[in-house]
């Protein structure tokens, strides 16, 4: 049997040296809260939006959307949390927005393109961003929105405004694109804070369908050339004094949590059942074996060797 590991996040998580890092969850709906909610998760880094709109043939009205993210939100009444706005498309179809086929959706109009500004169904996403805030302030939580697949600063200052117009105070976006890293100067400065998909980031990086069972050796979050643009955009974000999170699958990952923190990433979000393990490992090093760890993993030629560098330095 192995060893039972710890049951809850127990208090605000710090590394040995009082470094601040939350520790917080992935969740879809009222269950996921609640679950998160019993782990002792500090908030929400990800709410998947898209359960809302799954079932439903047509788009569901303000008031629906309003009391389903607010039923969603209440287990974790007075705590932060980050919904994503709807994210549809490629992975994950919605069947009310009869999305024009494409031949590549995971490249096709998806995420945030759908509602640009402009685009044939932006007001979906307007009155999204009015129910999400009224849903927020129905359960008693701190919201914060994220926009998905976004890649240029245009795109990015363009969702700001119009989730500010909404009411919301906190407003960022997802880093899932590569171009997004490489224009993270610029991006950054419209932002109050990014987080990172590292499955959509990994997928695009190494043109790899996260779905494919033949690719799914590139679709590794230890993949050294993922773990360097996290790098570039954690230097970037020192810059702007922007906060990093990282909300991919990467997060899960007691060692590699580890080496995001030394990365410079502020906030670890995973499924409920991953977070005690993540909050205990993140709360056994200092940050300067964090940064060693991350150091090492950056420059390894492979994801075998990045491992094996990483339990060396945390032994
Ligand atoms: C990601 O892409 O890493 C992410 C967190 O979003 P999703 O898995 O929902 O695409
Ligand atoms: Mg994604």
């Amino acid at each position: 049997l192995a060893a039972a590991g710890p049951s809850s996040v127990t208090g605000p998580v710090t590394t040995t040296d009082g470094h601040r890092i939350a520790v917080v969850a992935n969740i879809a709906d009222a269950k996921d809260a609640a679950r998160a909610a019993g782990v002792g998760a500090e908030g929400v880094g990800l709410l998947r939006t898209e359960l809302t709109f799954l079932s439903a043939s047509s788009e569901p009205t303000p008031e629906e959307q309003r009391a389903g993210y607010a039923a969603t939100m209440a287990p974790l009444a007075g705590k932060p949390i980050t919904l994503r706005t709807l994210d549809a498309g490629a992975d994950k179809p919605v069947p009310f927005l009869a999305m024009t086929p494409e031949v590549n959706p995971a490249l096709g109009v998806r995420g945030q393109r759908l509602f640009d500004d402009g685009a044939e169904r932006a007001d979906v996403l307007d009155r999204q961003l009015v129910a999400a805030v009224g849903g927020a302030a129905d359960a008693g939580v701190t919201l914060k929105v994220m926009a998905p697949m976004i890649s240029t600063a245009d795109e990015a200052a363009r969702f700001v405004a119009r989730a500010r117009k909404a009411g919301v105070e906190q407003v960022g976006v997802m880093i899932e694109v590569p171009a997004a890293v490489l224009n993270a100067p610029e991006l950054l400065a419209e932002v109050d804070f990014v987080s990172v998909g590292t499955n959509d980031l990994t997928q695009y990086v190494f043109a790899a369908d996260r779905q494919s069972g033949p690719l799914a050796g590139f679709n590794d979050p230890w993949q050294p050339a993922v773990l360097r643009l996290l790098d570039q955009l954690c230097r970037a974000a020192e810059v702007t004094g922007t906060p990093v999170g990282v909300c991919g699958e990467a997060a899960a990952d007691p060692a590699l949590a580890v080496v995001l923190v030394g990365l410079g990433v502020t906030s670890l979000s995973a499924a409920a059942s991953a977070l005690p393990a993540v909050a205990a490992r993140v709360s056994s090093v200092d940050l300067a074996t964090a940064q060693q760890a991350a150091r090492v993993a950056v420059a390894s030629r492979d994801v075998a060797s990045a491992r094996a560098a990483v339990r060396d330095v945390l032994g």
